[in-house]
Formats: structure tokens, sequence, C-alpha cells
């Protein structure tokens, strides 16, 4: 009979988490790797065994089924066509794992994904996921892009702690974007506008929500400077993973810093 070893009792224990990265080798702008590493690293600092699939075109359909939480960056028009070939290969399960609450963040070509369709500058039409009732359109070379730092207070309680929410719930990042991404009826904002542009520059939102997916267009990476939202993030995947998951606490005094500082910067 084999030795039960304490460690094999503590590994048999252990959480883990596997995070899909939706083609990193194409959207990827503006840091959004960044995400990847403070999601990796807020696992570990818990004991949390967290892993990294790469999901380039052609990643098999079983390795996304695998993946606990899933997170899409962004990209120029060019590589968002290039992706967009390979989306229409894994429309269904990707959309049946959306649908199913699994949880995931999409930063601004990859939040337009997710929409009808978007349009690019010279009328060219992207066809999107369809799951998030939104659609983008670029209005052309006359109409300047929107850039620009951007702060947006999330309308809904972010962190996996409610007690501790306080004014540092709202979210900051950086903006840099030709679409403007309209919301339909079915589908809700991730944040009100404080400043910066948002979705479209006009009726003051930012982002959207749809069960556990989450389209915005801050990137910055927006989850440094923003450890709530990486938390809340965690709290979604772990818990459906495990049921009442406790996220514990951590020392977030130098990511707050990182934060407000950001903040003073716009404010
Ligand atoms: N290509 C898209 C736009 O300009 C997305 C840009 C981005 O992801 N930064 O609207």
């Amino acid at each position: 009979m084999k030795n039960k070893s304490s460690k094999y009792t503590l590994d048999v224990k252990r959480y883990s988490l596997t995070i899909g990265w939706l083609y990193p080798e194409l959207m990827n702008t503006y840091g959004d790797r960044g995400n990847i590493t403070v999601l990796m690293k807020r696992c570990q600092w818990r004991g949390i065994k967290a892993e990294v699939k790469h999901l380039n075109p052609g990643f098999s359909i079983s390795e996304l089924k695998k993946c606990d939480l899933l997170l899409m960056g962004g990209a120029q028009d060019k590589q968002q066509e290039i992706v967009n070939k390979d989306l229409k290969r894994v429309k269904a399960p990707l959309s049946e794992m959306i649908e199913k609450a699994t949880p995931g963040l999409y930063v601004c070509g990859g939040f337009q994904f997710l929409g009808k369709y978007y349009k690019e500058a010279d009328g060219n039409i992207i066809e999107g996921l369809g799951i998030f009732d939104l659609y983008t359109e670029n209005p052309g070379k006359n109409h300047p892009r929107l850039i620009g730092d951007i702060v947006i207070n999330p309308m809904f309680e972010l962190g996996h702690k409610p007690e501790a929410i306080s004014q540092k719930q709202v979210v900051v990042g950086f903006e840099n974007h030709g679409g403007r991404t309209h919301l339909g009826k079915n589908i809700k904002p991730l944040g009100k506008v404080l400043k910066g542009f948002g979705n479209n520059g006009k009726d003051g939102f930012e982002g959207a929500v749809y069960k556990n997916s989450f389209g915005t267009y801050l990137h910055g990476p927006i989850l440094p400077k923003n450890s709530h939202f990486a938390d809340y993030l965690l709290h979604l995947a772990l818990d459906q993973k495990y049921k009442d998951f406790e996220l514990k606490d951590l020392d977030d005094s130098l990511e707050w810093q990182a934060h407000d500082s950001a903040l003073d910067k716009i404010s």
C-alpha cells in the first residue's frame, strides 16, 4: 500500500484556477497582458494554483472548456479581422460558456467582439459573437479617436466583501478606441463615466455586463490599478467552481496607491 504523505493530502485540498487568455498574440494592446499577471499573482499569494492557457487561433475547444475565467484584450482593426475568422469557429462553445455564466473580462477590441458587429472606419463590417446586445461603429477619419485617462463608477458593487466597499469603488484606466459602442435594451453598462469618454463619448456609460462577463474600454492594464475588480473576477470564478469560496484579503496598500495616483492625475 502506498504511503499517503501529508504533501499528497495538501495537494488534494488545493484550490486551482485555469485562466483562458483568448488570442494573446493578436489581442494584447496597451499592456493588457498585465491583467493576466495580476490574476496569477493574486492567486499565488493566496496559495491558489493558477494556470494560464494561451488560446491562439486554432486552439482546441476542449482546452477552452477547461477554463474557469476568460480574458481577451484589445487590438488594432487588422488583428481583429484575423481573430474574427477564428472566432466564427469557436462561436458556439464560447457563447455557451458565457451563457452559463463563466466569468470573463473583455477589453476594448475584445469587448467589441461580444456585440453584434464592429463597423470599421472604411465601412467594413466585422461580425461579432452577438452575445451582448450592443454594436460598435467607427465614424471615420474625420472623427477623433477617444483617447485618454478615464475614471468610471461601476453601477454595481465590486469586491468580494460588500461591507468593505468605500469610495474607492471607482475604477481607473486608459482608453484608446475609434469605435463608438451603443448598448441595446438587454444589456447593462459596467459603469458611469466620471472622467473620460466611455462607450461612445456621448451617453455617459462605460462598458457592459452580461451574466458574469464584463466588457470595458479600460486598458492600462485595468487590473493592476484596480485590485478590487481583480478580486471580484477571482471571487466569481472560484465561487462558481468551489461554492461559498472565501477569498482571503491581501495587503493592497501599493495597489491602492497606484489607483489613487491615477485618480489624482485625472481629477
Ligand atoms: N480597433 C478598435 C477601435 O479602435 C479597438 C481598439 C483597441 O482595442 N484599443 O475601436
